[in-house]
């Protein structure tokens, strides 16, 4: 993969930051699957979401056999941050966003896979567990479903999650080997 390609055509999308590093310096938790179950209304509803996407072990697995991580940030203008029927709808964007840079990736044949925002949202009614996923091409599992510590990636990388009222911070991993 050519970085330096894929570097200017990143630099023509609406991102906020884009950050490169290794995936096997990604923390990985099962606390964040604990939090997954406890907290979140997706868990076990869809494919895109524990336990569906398997084991945090498999997971993180699956993960570090892509070595090249890719952290794609979006930010989106709404009128309150804080009102979910305003910042969710946002979201959209970025998961085109993240599938933009996917098929950049993939282009020369890179084998790359994503992980996105929040649940899938595609269908609406999740075909899990009844059936299989009725869109597997467009289906971005969630980066917390992974075990994935995002606080650490915030951290590490300065995402404002708070930036302002009235902005909501999206973010999305791209995993890729050459
Ligand atoms: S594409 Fe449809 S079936 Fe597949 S995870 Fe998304 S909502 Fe579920």
């Amino acid at each position: 993969m050519d970085r330096q390609w894929l570097e200017e055509q990143l630099r023509e999308l609406p991102l906020v930051q884009y950050e490169f590093f290794p995936t096997d310096t990604l923390v990985f938790s099962p606390k964040v699957r604990h939090i997954c179950r406890q907290e979140c209304a997706q868990y076990n509803r869809s494919w895109a979401c524990p336990p569906a996407v398997g084991e945090v072990e498999d997971c993180e697995n699956r993960c570090r056999s892509y070595p090249n991580a890719l952290l794609l940030v979006s930010m989106a203008e709404v009128e309150d941050a804080a009102d979910l029927s305003k910042t969710l709808p946002t979201r959209l964007a970025h998961e085109t966003l993240t599938h933009q840079v996917l098929d950049l990736v993939r282009r020369d044949g890179t084998a790359a896979i994503g992980l996105s925002t929040e649940s899938c949202a595609i269908c609406e009614t999740c075909a899990w567990p009844e059936g299989p996923c009725r869109h597997p091409e467009k289906m971005l599992p969630c980066v917390e479903s992974q075990g994935i510590l995002v606080t650490e990636l915030a951290e590490r990388f300065g995402i404002d999650f708070l930036a302002a009222p009235n902005l909501v911070t999206w973010f999305s991993l791209v995993l890729y080997r050459n």
